[in-house]
């Protein structure tokens, strides 16, 4: 288990991939948007999800407490 593991699955055809790296995921993920049009999801590790969140509505984010593990956009641990 990496502490920076990131898992970008996707519910239209069963995608599921695993990245050392935030910006290798992101790359992935715009590539299959593009290629398919399908809308692929992340999950994170806890400590990145704030930075997932700020990075998606406002670029850069340096607060811990925009980590909001309510957030449909996080998927982590149930
Ligand atoms: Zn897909």
């Amino acid at each position: 288990m990496s502490e920076k593991r990131v898992t970008v699955t996707c519910a239209d055809c069963n995608l599921s991939e695993t990245f050392d790296s935030l910006g290798t995921a992101r790359e992935f993920v715009e590539d299959h948007r593009t290629e398919t049009g399908h809308e692929p999801t992340w999950q994170l590790p806890e400590l990145a999800a704030g930075v997932q969140r700020a990075g998606d509505e406002a670029g850069v984010c340096g607060r811990p407490g925009c980590t909001d593990t309510d957030s449909p956009l996080y998927r982590g641990e149930e």
